[in-house]
């Protein structure tokens, strides 16, 4: 179905942060798949990871145990300090158990119709729960009736979210995201986070974090809220964890972890064993090569190359980042930019509207990175010259 308005280009293989096309011409990616392939393409150790499993186990059932799951979940939990993971093939699915979470928790507190409390300009997925908490009507239009039970604020905005819980005692979890990714690389204020990790407190809520696109390290920390010296109650993952392998993630702490009890949540493929062993080598990868490191690294140096390129340019608002989450804000919208960058052998995307998007994997070297930042920089200038 015509669900996407495609680039006129199609891949036959990838090699590290390198793509083919059906034609032979060769583009750096500085879009992972949209912040899922942190490793690159074909990364040696998930390809051997995947003919390994194929060739033993593809999948059994949650009726039975699941060695991989069992130690990706414990993994994950050392990385983040969460107690228990529930195995998703998607972003939005770990959102849908996120969500199925806090309603279970309030309504265990006598709350019969639990509310949660989403942002404005945050994306959570397609779903119908998923859509109706994300904060961009374009998501949601024409699919009314939404799913009930979110209450909406403005992002980055401490008072607002106080004010709610003055004012509604229906409400049982915030869900966030650390950086708005879809949202166009919004970035809080340092203490957003400890902020609502003190209502949470107060109120007995749950503290949520979306960390789909800014989990397995994209930040520069593993998970996003390590940048904050906090614990969320539950955090969702999914793109970058399984390098281009369809999983996502629901991680729970404490009073959080033990809310989903037998029969009340599932899935048939949802840490299979090949999903699995696939992410196991992610997070082996990203761990052995010190790339969450390298990450914050090359993102810091992009973010300055292009701040430095572009930051006094009329027609540029702002240049703004954090590890390799990467944006540069115009004053005008800029689509046609992502077919210019193709034209050059750059894959880049722009999100809305007015932000161009940088989410290259993780493994980037500095030659690359420096090629990316000039490549977008002669591009961007080149559109506001040109542009009326
Ligand atoms: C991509 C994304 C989702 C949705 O993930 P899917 O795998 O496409 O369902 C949800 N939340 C955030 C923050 C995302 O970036």
């Amino acid at each position: 179905m015509q669900t996407y308005a495609r680039q006129p280009v199609s891949f036959t293989h990838g090699e590290g942060p390198w793509l083919w096309d059906t034609g032979g011409k060769r583009y750096l990616d500085a879009l992972g798949g949209i912040a899922v392939c942190g490793l690159g393409h074909a990364h040696p150790a998930v390809t051997a990871a995947l003919c390994e499993q194929a060739s033993k186990l593809l999948h059994t059932s949650n009726l039975y145990g699941i060695e991989w799951q069992s130690r990706l979940a414990d993994r994950l939990s050392a990385l983040s300090g969460m107690d228990r993971v529930f195995f998703s093939n998607s972003g939005a699915e770990a959102n849908e158990t996120a969500i199925k979470i806090a309603r279970l928790y309030g309504h265990a507190r006598g709350i019969n119709a639990p509310n949660i409390i989403v942002m404005q300009g945050s994306f959570h997925g397609r779903t119908m729960a998923t859509l109706s908490a994300t904060g961009n009507r374009k998501v949601q239009a024409g699919f009314e009736p939404l799913v009930q039970g979110f209450v909406r604020a403005p992002y980055n905005d401490l008072e607002a979210v106080r004010a709610i819980a003055a004012n509604d005692p229906s409400v049982v979890a915030i869900l966030v995201e650390p950086v708005q990714g879809e949202g166009g690389i919004v970035i809080p204020d340092a203490d957003y986070l400890n902020g609502l990790r003190e209502i949470c407190d107060a109120n007995d809520w749950l503290l949520m974090l979306d960390e789909i696109q800014t989990g397995m390290g994209r930040s520069g920390k593993w998970f996003a809220f390590q940048h904050n010296d906090i614990t969320p109650d539950v955090m969702t993952l999914a793109k970058a964890l399984g390098n281009g392998v369809p999983i996502g993630a629901c991680l729970a702490h404490g009073a959080a972890a033990e809310v989903l009890t037998p029969g009340t949540h599932g899935s048939t493929f949802g840490g299979n064993p090949l999903a699995c062993r696939a992410a196991c080598a992610v997070v082996e990868t990203l761990d052995q090569d010190g790339l969450v490191a390298k990450a914050a690294a090359t993102g810091e140096f992009m973010q300055t190359a292009l701040g430095q390129r572009l930051a006094d340019l009329h027609g540029v608002r702002e240049v703004r980042g954090m590890g390799m989450l990467l944006a540069i804000e115009l004053d005008r919208p800029c689509g046609e930019l992502v077919t210019q960058a193709l034209q050059a052998g750059l894959l880049i995307n722009v999100t809305a509207e007015r932000v161009v998007r940088l989410l290259p994997p993780l493994i980037i070297a500095r030659e690359q990175a420096e090629t990316i930042v000039n490549t977008v920089a002669d591009l961007i200038e080149a559109f506001l010259n040109t542009d009326n």
